[in-house]
């Protein structure tokens, strides 16, 4: 069982999680995850590993179930979110293990870093997200700061796991420098760290002074988009419904708006005034500048018969309603 066990507290783990503990032979795991459940450990075969050796875990796993028993292997978190999960599927693929074979496999999911910084500094996460991993002992650098570019440019909030260490401190002065070509300098950010642990600590600050917190190996950093904000020690990201709803009158729709419909800049409309402004002589290539799309996907768009997309929204709105 690849079992994760959150982010530190008891009470945050699983009731899964802690029964797939217990009902196991063998424990293994890194020193500091065996140390946050030693107190269901009693009676175990406990095999504590250090930071490098997570193929060794896989393997010492694999092995222990192949002689039947039962191996719970942990991770701090969720062990699909960099984390066991793969490494060890990919032991066992090499080991020539299927699902229909002898060792059963199952991944006991668990709430990760980011759900659990995002819980303790408000609701950061309201909108489009993505985590990004600064570690490059298995990654190209050009592959990170690709993607940092792109996440940057795209308005995600961002979480950044594993953002410095001992030996990695450039990486997150570098993940600031190519956010600040794309995001204000007073962007909120949110420095967790610890999070549910005994030396917990969040920092609020901007990212043009980012790289200047204190920030280690258990910290998770949260970067907000260009709607976040930060209010009475609570990061919030606008989840939009200011786009639609008067929030503070009567709760009535905004004009033009409809309530379990897209909005009128959503696809639909979006069509229709492209049309439009193409119909009255902007050119594709002025499109395309002004949306900040490819103009390949502009031209498509425009070919696309009006008709066909306000039937099918018409026969969805039916069924969908806004959560
Ligand atoms: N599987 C884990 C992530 C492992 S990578 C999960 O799902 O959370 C290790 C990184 O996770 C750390 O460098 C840090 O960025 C983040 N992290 C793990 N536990 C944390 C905690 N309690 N508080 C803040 N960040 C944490």
């Amino acid at each position: 069982m690849l079992v994760g066990i959150g982010p530190g507290s008891h009470d945050h783990m699983t009731h899964r999680a802690r029964a797939a503990i217990a009902e196991s032979d063998v424990v293994v795991g890194y020193v500091t995850y065996i140390k946050l459940v030693a107190d269901l450990l009693e009676g175990k075969e406990v095999i504590r590993k250090g930071m490098t050796e997570e193929l060794d875990r896989a393997v010492h796993a694999l092995a222990s179930a192949r002689e039947g028993k039962k191996v719970a292997l942990i991770s701090s978190g969720d062990a699909g979110v960099y984390g066991m999960a793969g490494p060890t599927y990919e032991v066992l693929f090499q080991a020539g293990w299927t699902p229909e074979s002898d060792v059963e496999v199952e991944v006991v999911p668990g709430a990760s870093a980011i759900n659990a910084c995002a819980a303790l500094v408000g609701a950061p996460l309201t909108h489009d997200f993505c985590s990004i991993s600064l570690s490059d002992l298995l990654t190209p650098w050009p592959v990170i700061a690709r993607r940092l570019d792109a996440v940057a440019a795209a308005d995600f909030v961002v979480a950044l796991y594993n953002p410095k260490s001992g030996r990695r401190t450039q990486q997150i002065v570098e993940a600031q420098r190519l956010f600040l070509r794309h995001r204000r300098p007073d962007t909120p950010v949110a420095v967790v760290k610890s999070a549910y642990r005994r030396r917990e600590r969040i920092e609020f600050t901007t990212l043009d002074k980012m790289s200047d917190c204190d920030i280690g190996m258990l910290t998770t950093v949260l970067i907000g988009n260009s709607n976040t904000f930060i209010r009475h020690g609570l990061m919030v990201t606008p989840r939009g419904y200011a786009n639609k709803y008067e929030l503070h009158g009567d709760g009535s729709t905004r004009e033009g708006e409809r309530p379990g419909r897209s909005l009128s800049t959503g696809l639909l409309g979006w069509m229709e005034n492209l049309k439009a402004d193409r119909a009255e002589g902007e050119s594709i290539a002025e499109l395309a500048l002004r949306h900040k799309l490819p103009a390949d996907y502009i031209e498509a768009v425009l070919m696309t018969p009006a008709e066909d997309v306000a039937v099918k929204e018409e026969a969805a709105s039916t069924e969908e309603s806004e959560t």
